[in-house]
């Protein structure tokens, strides 16, 4: 039998092949994003409460309606816009799966996706799966700006949908207001939808406020955003987010989530429904995290690797062209191997795997590793 591939140039993803290879020879592990930090005490205890009251049958299809009410309150606070718990936010098993049922559910073989890159890496196979043609817009090293006027020029007839994140993986660049707004009028008379990534809402430093789409009614009608708890509360275990999008776009997007995962994790639901009450502790996270980014910096500072700008994401790009001219996934891999640091090649999330001789750290961590990360790069 002859199995023809519908994905024939992905192989493993790279989260998976770095992770796999730092536990194999025991490196600190910065390159898979997630914190080496356990989620609060009592939101465990509250998964357990609900485990032991029964919540461990299917949810409904679209998440449980106290944690979507909360999630509306969040986005009122937040944002300070309303959006209809029933009808606009769907409870989904993470922002990738999230992610894939908004381009499952509007984009059709031969229909065009513009991507933003270096961009997460689910993009383009989602796009490819459905029969999609991805098509890049590379952004460039040291701080990634974008030229909205390039992203206008390939918007054709066939062009269903463009993907932004913001804040961005793996640049840590964000979107501002003058960036939305710019979206809002190149797209403005098309019938392009936007995926709004929106997974690091809360990781934003020195003070800056995230543009979020929901913010621009006009914008905000194209728009599906998308969500995660586990970048919030320190669980990507759990594998809980949601989307927001207009009932139009919601109804769609559920016919596709309704027969992909139906439902999402009934007793995460549950808890973070009681949790979120209390909006401290996600209120908290741009000091939380700018204080790890600062300390990062400071420990790497003695390293002949050079910082990129990081504005949000818990990711940090370091230029390392003043020590090696070495291709950078080689470069990551022998930073494993022989210096016991993991980290993600940059040209991992770009189509034509542009090599710009960057690589990404993830500073979800605590303190002693970072400190121990840095001790090992300045021996680089
Ligand atoms: N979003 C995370 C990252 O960029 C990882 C996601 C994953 O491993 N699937 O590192």
């Amino acid at each position: 039998m002859r199995i023809e591939s519908k994905l024939p140039n992905v192989g493993t993803t790279i989260f998976t092949v770095m992770s796999g290879l730092a536990n194999q020879v025991g490196a600190i592990n910065l390159s898979q994003g997630f914190p080496n930090y356990q989620p609060s005490y009592r939101l465990q205890q509250l998964v357990t409460e609900h485990m032991a009251k029964g919540a461990n049958q299917y949810s409904p299809m679209p998440g449980i309606l106290p944690l979507r009410e909360r999630i509306a309150e969040k986005i009122r606070l937040m944002y300070e816009v309303s959006v209809d718990p029933e009808t606009e936010i769907t409870i989904t098993a993470g922002g990738t799966q999230a992610i894939f049922c908004a381009i499952a559910a509007f984009v059709r073989p031969g229909d065009e996706v513009i991507l933003l890159e270096p961009c997460y890496d689910s993009y383009r196979p989602s796009v490819e799966t459905v029969g999609g043609v991805a098509v890049p817009y590379p952004l460039s090293a040291p701080d990634y700006q974008v030229d909205w006027n390039e992203v206008k020029k390939r918007i054709t007839p066939r062009t269903r949908m463009l993907c932004i994140n913001t804040p961005q993986n793996p640049t840590g660049t964000i979107l501002r207001e003058a960036d939305m707004l710019k979206i809002q009028e190149i797209l403005r008379g098309t019938d392009v939808i936007l995926m709004s990534d929106e997974v690091y809402e809360h990781l934003i430093y020195d003070g800056e406020p995230h543009a979020s789409a929901l913010r621009y009614p006009e914008l905000y009608a194209r728009t599906l955003a998308i969500y995660s708890f586990g970048k919030t509360y320190h669980n990507t275990g759990w594998k809980t987010g949601y989307c927001v999008a207009p009932p139009e776009l919601t109804r769609e997007f559920r016919k596709i989530h309704q027969f992909n995962v139906f439902s999402a994790n009934h007793p995460m639901q549950a808890a973070f429904a009681d949790f979120m009450a209390d909006p401290a502790e996600y209120l908290g996270l741009p000091e939380f995290y700018q204080q790890k980014r600062d300390f990062f910096l400071q420990a790497m500072s003695a390293t002949r690797f050079k910082p990129l700008p990081c504005a949000g994401t818990y990711f940090q790009l370091f230029d390392y062209s003043a020590i090696s001219d070495e291709q950078d996934l080689a470069f990551c891999k022998r930073l494993t191997t022989e210096y016991g640091v993991a980290a993600i090649p940059v040209s991992s999330f770009y189509s034509d795997l542009k090599d710009e001789k960057v690589i990404r750290l993830c500073f979800a961590k605590t303190e002693d590793l970072l400190a121990q990360a840095g001790e090992r790069l300045s021996k680089v």
